[in-house]
């Protein structure tokens, strides 16, 4: 930690432009080490009531104001996240435990969303339909959803945090987010930076706790029009529940189980590069992350070597390392020993363990060492659930097809991707793979201008571009009659 930082490691509730100090209810580790790095509170209803009170006020006016005037003050919010990246990027790192580099990558392209969702202040459109009657016009216009509850994950923090609000905020909406109860320092001093940008209180709120009382607290809230959810499947469906209640409108991104399909024409170096960099950015923490692996067969033997190569040559250790560390620890105990299990699950049916296959014991925090996995069979647990970590799966397959049943076998639908030099190869997966993303010849990793988007399990509605931006206005169609 740094003496010189602005920023502090506590959690004050960030309410109608004024910091709320609570009683500390929920220690914060660092993952690297497992010692504690400060305490947070949980906000109960009442806190939590405040604060969609404050929103519900503010949002009259802030969405009467003309979008591009909302855009300067994200674009404000923008230049003091860059202002402060090296302490943005510590904190992320230090409560994450993801590797410094890949924090400040962190911080800077949660700018980058910020301006990029300004630029849209000038760009959001209605429509104009042809009317069936003599001398009336129909017009469509978009308007704000009104107060959106952002729930977070603790895998990429300070950006979710750019993703729900930038989009919320330019078309019109106020917002209150609630950080993963596992990293909410940097929503702490994100906060921090709302609260000296010029923006009327009440329009961004923070408010932090666990998902089952300030989360739940929020989604039942009657005074909620949309909750903006990222995190688990599970957990999305306890939201759907909640949400059910009073019809509030939800926007699920949820897990993955992405498969990659390596045909015999592969440029099979690039595979490799690309699959390693699926398990050491991040851990292997990221919805996107390629999990399951489906290789021809004529060229299986040599790509599952050279892929058991690759990957054991991933260094984890902690994330301020320097260029010794690939990446850093798995976020808390309960994952380490959630795929451990899994590991053995599969061990006992069968599986063989290529490298890996263990915990870092030797090593304080929660590190799971870089792992591949072969004879891995369709009904075992671990080619099933989202492993979320820096394990990956290989199964033979006979040719594309088979590749593509075997993508296909899951609860999930958010990612997917193929590595072949065959364009009519690519073509026939993008289009026979029910997945939200597919990706050619290239790692897993979304763009701010597209539309992140999972199908069955992996959630409903999407995030970043045009359609991710209109995930939080309704439309108003008028009808006049002249
Ligand atoms: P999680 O579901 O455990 O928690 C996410 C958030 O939801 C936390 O803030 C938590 O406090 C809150 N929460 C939990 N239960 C709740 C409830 N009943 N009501 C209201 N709030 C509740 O997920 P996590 O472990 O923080 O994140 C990892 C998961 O997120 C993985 O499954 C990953 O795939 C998913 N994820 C998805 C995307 C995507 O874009 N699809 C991106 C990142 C992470």
């Amino acid at each position: 930690m740094n003496d010189v930082s602005p920023f502090k490691y506590a959690f004050e509730h960030y309410v109608n432009g004024r910091f709320i100090p609570s009683a500390n209810a929920i220690d914060v580790l660092n993952p690297s080490t497992g010692r504690p790095i400060g305490a947070v509170p949980d906000a109960d209803q009442q806190t939590v009531a405040e604060a969609v009170a404050a929103a519900r006020t503010a949002q009259a006016a802030w969405g009467r104001k003309p979008a591009n005037e909302r855009a300067v003050v994200l674009r404000a919010i923008a230049t003091k996240i860059r202002e402060n990246l090296p302490h943005l990027a510590q904190i992320t790192a230090v409560e994450q435990g993801k590797v410094l580099p890949l924090a400040q990558m962190e911080i800077f392209i949660t700018a980058e969303y910020l301006d990029y969702m300004a630029e849209w202040g000038r760009r959001i459109e209605g429509e104009v339909i042809t009317s069936d009657r003599a001398g009336e016009n129909i017009f469509m216009f978009r308007r704000p959803m009104g107060v959106v509850a952002g729930i977070l994950p603790w895998n990429f923090p300070f950006f979710m945090i750019a993703r729900k609000l930038a989009p919320a905020l330019i078309t019109g909406n106020a917002i209150i987010i609630k950080p993963s109860e596992e990293t909410p320092f940097g929503a702490a001093a994100f906060a921090k930076i709302v609260s000296g940008v010029d923006i009327p209180a009440g329009v961004v709120n923070f408010v932090c706790g666990r998902g089952a009382t300030t989360g739940e607290a929020l989604v039942r809230d009657s005074q909620i029009d949309m909750v903006s959810f990222t995190g688990s499947s599970n957990a999305g469906a306890q939201i759907m529940a909640s949400a059910a209640r009073n019809i509030t409108k939800v926007n699920l991104e949820l897990g993955g189980k992405a498969p990659a399909i390596v045909l015999d024409d592969a440029n099979i170096e690039l595979a490799i590069g690309c699959l390693k960099v699926a398990k050491s950015l991040n851990t292997g923490q990221a919805c996107n992350s390629a999990e399951r692996v489906y290789v021809q067969k004529g060229i299986a033997a040599e790509f599952t070597d050279k892929l058991a190569k690759a990957v054991g040559s991933i260094r984890s250790g902690d994330p301020f390392g320097g260029a010794e560390v690939d990446m850093g620890p798995l976020i808390n105990r309960a994952a380490v020993e959630r795929i451990g299990a899994l590991v053995e699950d599969a061990r006992g049916k069968g599986a063989k363990v290529l490298v890996g296959g263990a915990a870092e014991s030797a090593r304080e925090g929660f590190h799971y060492r870089p792992t591949v996995l072969t004879n891995v069979k369709p009904d075992m647990a671990i080619m099933k659930r989202e492993i979320f970590g820096p394990v990956l799966l290989v199964e033979t397959v006979e040719n594309l097809d088979e590749g593509i049943a075997r993508a296909n076998d899951s609860e999930y639908g958010l990612t997917s991707s193929i590595f072949t030099t065959n364009i009519s190869s690519a073509m026939k997966a993008i289009a026979e793979l029910r997945y939200g993303e597919t990706y050619v010849n290239r790692e897993n990793f979304e763009a701010i201008q597209g539309f992140h988007a999972g199908v069955r399990r992996s959630g409903i509605g999407g995030a970043d571009g045009k359609h991710g931006l209109y995930e939080y206005t309704h439309t108003q169609v008028a009808y006049i009659q002249s």
